[in-house]
């Protein structure tokens, strides 16, 4: 059949796209049956990154063979029942339709009168009511927690620097800005403090207590020094559910800190955030309103397709004044409401509040993925998680020669394979082997993470798969691996 790039006949694009639905149906239903994750062989990796780029057009078919042969040859086992690593999910179907209906309307989300803007308006809605933010908050859609750092610090080093930041950068002679972050803050902090110039030098490192979370005395005492020095302490990151053990800052007190100081309080609720539908954890939903800015990334517990991050602000114009770069005289004055607004440009255009102008429609996957599971479905994944995690504490607790990390929190468990009489350097450097070996035989995957100097493999139940069994098959899959 001969047709032009453009102008795909309807049954050829049935034809392809069923070829495709196939394969995605396979692939989702046959992974329980498949390694969790194969090494990419040498040969393979060469032929990937080294083929020169095609002269002329493949044929559809061909493309969809070498994809096959290739990207669901050897992925790295998101979605698997068995992959527990990092904060990484299980797609949601809906979210994986999304992105090609996405793809086909194509439309950019820096604004304008059109349905993708209104759905992501709506999805953001959802989620600012799933977290306890009141309405009168703004925010917008970003690729993921480290780009929903990035935004709310910018918005925070604007409004707090005490000079006009967009204007002079941070060559102010006379005033340092400074951040704080507890130890167990993630990384995306520091790189957004790096990014933003405020310098890791002047990132002041909050230590933990024992049940790592910020100290807050610590907290103020650094201020009240850095005031003392004659810096500006413009923002403090807390953190509702932390990477290594689901941990939560004592959010209230910081808050109180904070209001004292006059310093933003970013709330980065990233993993954790949908944690608040579950019974556990529902009755510190009220904590995440007292910030100033709070993250949730829908690629992670709100199961969809990656990329997806959201970042909320309690003051919009915040994020409008750190970002917006239409002249005053030009911008649109907020209208009342979409019955007044004008009918192409419609509402103020996401492209002021953030650093993205041309913006995909993230929206989509995040507004189907909602529908399909309901706030009272995500409850019910969310605590499904929770079980399986403290299930899989149980199991290391009742084993013996293994050391199970506490307090945990959220859907993480933290623990060590400790036989009788090692020593503690032995223990590291053999628990890092079973990693390996753990990740190399294709079972199970699992991270692992340095904790008070001491190796933790980490298991992060983020999965909408997994099984009691699946669950209960890990520690012994962990002693299997000893010999391999
Ligand atoms: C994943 C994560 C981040 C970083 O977000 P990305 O989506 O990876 O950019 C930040 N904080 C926490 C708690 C996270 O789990």
């Amino acid at each position: 059949m001969s047709y032009s790039h453009f102008d795909w006949p309807e049954e050829e694009i049935k034809r392809v796209g069923y070829r495709v639905v196939d394969e995605l149906a396979r692939y989702l239903t046959h992974l329980p049956d498949r390694p969790v994750f194969e090494p990419v062989p040498g040969d393979a990796v060469l032929q990937m990154i080294d083929t020169p780029a095609p002269e002329n057009g493949h044929t559809p078919d061909a493309i969809l063979d070498d994809v096959i042969a290739t990207a669901m040859r050897w992925p790295f086992g998101q979605g698997h029942p068995r992959f527990y690593a990092w904060v990484n999910s299980t797609p949601a179907v809906m979210g994986i339709f999304a992105d090609a209906i996405a793809a086909a309307l194509n439309p950019s989300c820096a604004g304008g009168n059109h349905a993708a803007i209104y759905i992501e308006r709506q999805v953001l809605a959802w989620y600012r009511e799933m977290l306890g933010l009141p309405p009168s908050w703004g925010g917008l859609l970003v690729s993921g927690g480290s780009m929903a750092a990035l935004t709310a610090l910018a918005a925070a080093r604007h409004a707090r620097a005490g000079f006009d930041v967009r204007r002079h950068g941070l060559q102010h002679p006379s005033r340092t800005v400074v951040v704080y972050r507890s130890g167990e803050a993630h990384t995306c902090h520091q790189k957004a403090i790096e990014l933003l110039g405020i310098g890791s030098a002047h990132m002041r490192v909050i230590p933990c207590g024992p049940d790592r979370r910020m100290s807050v005395p610590a907290f103020e005492q650094a201020v009240r020094e850095d005031l003392d020095r004659g810096c500006t302490p413009a923002a403090v990151v807390t953190s509702f559910g932390t990477v290594n053990t689901g941990a939560i800052d004592s959010i209230p007190d910081v808050a109180a800190v904070c209001r004292r100081y006059g310093i933003w309080l970013h709330v980065d609720a990233a993993y954790g955030g949908p944690a608040v539908l579950s019974d556990r954890y529902a009755a510190h939903r009220t904590s995440l309103a007292l910030a100033d800015s709070v993250a949730l990334d829908p690629h992670k517990w709100l199961f969809v397709p990656i990329e997806a991050g959201a970042v909320f602000v309690r003051h919009p114009q915040a994020l409008r004044e750190a970002f917006s770069l239409v002249p005053p005289y030009i911008q649109a004055s907020a209208p009342a409401g979409p019955k007044t607004m004008d009918p192409v440009f419609g509402l103020p255009w996401f492209s002021e509040y953030g650093f993205q102008q041309t913006r995909g429609f993230r929206a989509l996957k995040c507004w189907m993925v909602m529908k399909q599971f309901g706030l009272r479905g995500y409850g019910a994944a969310v605590e499904r998680c929770i079980a399986l995690a403290d299930r899989l504490a149980a199991r290391i607790a009742e084993a013996g020669e293994f050391e199970l990390l506490e307090p945990r929190g959220m859907s993480i468990a933290c623990f060590r394979y400790a036989p009788a009489g090692a020593t503690a350097s032995e223990v590291d450097a053999l628990n890092r082997r079973l990693l390996t070996a753990l990740q190399l035989g294709g079972r199970y995957f699992l991270s692992g993470t340095t904790l008070d100097g001491r190796f933790y493999l980490r298991a992060c139940i983020v999965n909408g798969r997994a099984t009691e069994e699946d669950i209960d098959g890990l520690l012994p899959a962990i002693l299997a691996a000893r010999t391999s």
